[in-house]
């Protein structure tokens, strides 16, 4: 689906990932799990595009179910796999979630869920992913589309969101979703649950990031795609005396 001028959106059960064209050249952002690199190369067919037109991979966060097939893509494209050098030592450990959260909701239909198509869909086979490139906030990325880099760490150390001011488009990885991942209810921009962050605290803290950037799409990595100004998708998320 397309969500913004060469902007695509794509969904493996619950777990998003995104492409951007410039010309023929493509980044593709996030990469849902393993088994998710059929229909992303399916999304890519339906785009009449072709593995070797990738030129860079954004993760936007270490977790697994955004770092999935980044490694096979870019062994078969050749694109660097650009990470915020603070997950760098976490894409080292393919295992990396936030466990004590999602187990302790894992009587909820929805997590249960989430965890069941994790595992069958290649969670335990998850690689490393082998010369990460480290990223840092304001990083302005020679790849297609622009990809300017806001660190937004708190989900995890080296969470980013990527931003491209030229067409209004604001990729928010886990710093900002629009579903929730404990009910599957969807809704406006908001963080994920206390305890799917690493630190909510700090979480919460880096919207200050995202809330001047102005009117954008903003695409999470779960969730549908929201329109609007980042001042109220920020403000929506700051203890009420902060509003
Ligand atoms: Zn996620």
């Amino acid at each position: 689906m397309q969500v913004a001028p060469g902007v695509h959106h794509f969904t493996g059960y619950k777990f998003n990932w995104y492409i951007v064209e410039e010309g023929d050249r493509l980044t593709v952002i996030d990469a849902g799990f393993p088994s998710h690199f059929r229909l992303f190369e399916r999304g890519l067919e339906s785009l009449g595009r072709a593995i070797s037109d990738v030129e860079a991979i954004i993760i936007t966060h270490a977790h697994a179910d955004h770092t999935g097939f980044a490694a096979r893509l870019s062994a078969a494209s050749g694109a660097p796999i650009h990470v915020h050098e603070g997950d760098v030592p976490l894409v080292r450990r393919p295992l990396y979630l936030p466990w004590t959260g999602l187990l302790s909701r894992a009587w909820r239909p929805y997590t249960a869920s989430m965890l069941s198509h994790a595992i069958g869909n290649g969670l335990l086979r998850l690689t490393t992913i082998p010369a990460p490139r480290p990223m840092r906030d304001a990083d302005e990325l020679d790849a297609p589309g622009r990809p300017r880099i806001l660190h937004v760490p708190g989900h995890t150390p080296g969470d980013v969101a990527v931003h491209l001011p030229a067409r209004g488009v604001l990729f928010s990885g886990d710093a900002m979703v629009t579903r929730n991942l404990y009910t599957g209810r969807d809704g406006g921009p908001q963080l994920t649950s206390r305890t799917l962050n690493g630190d909510f605290e700090q979480a919460r803290r880096s919207l200050d990031r995202l809330a001047d950037l102005g009117p954008v799409v903003l695409l999470p990595g779960h969730g549908r795609p929201w329109v609007g100004d980042t001042r109220d998708a920020v403000a929506a998320n700051l203890p009420a005396a902060r509003r």
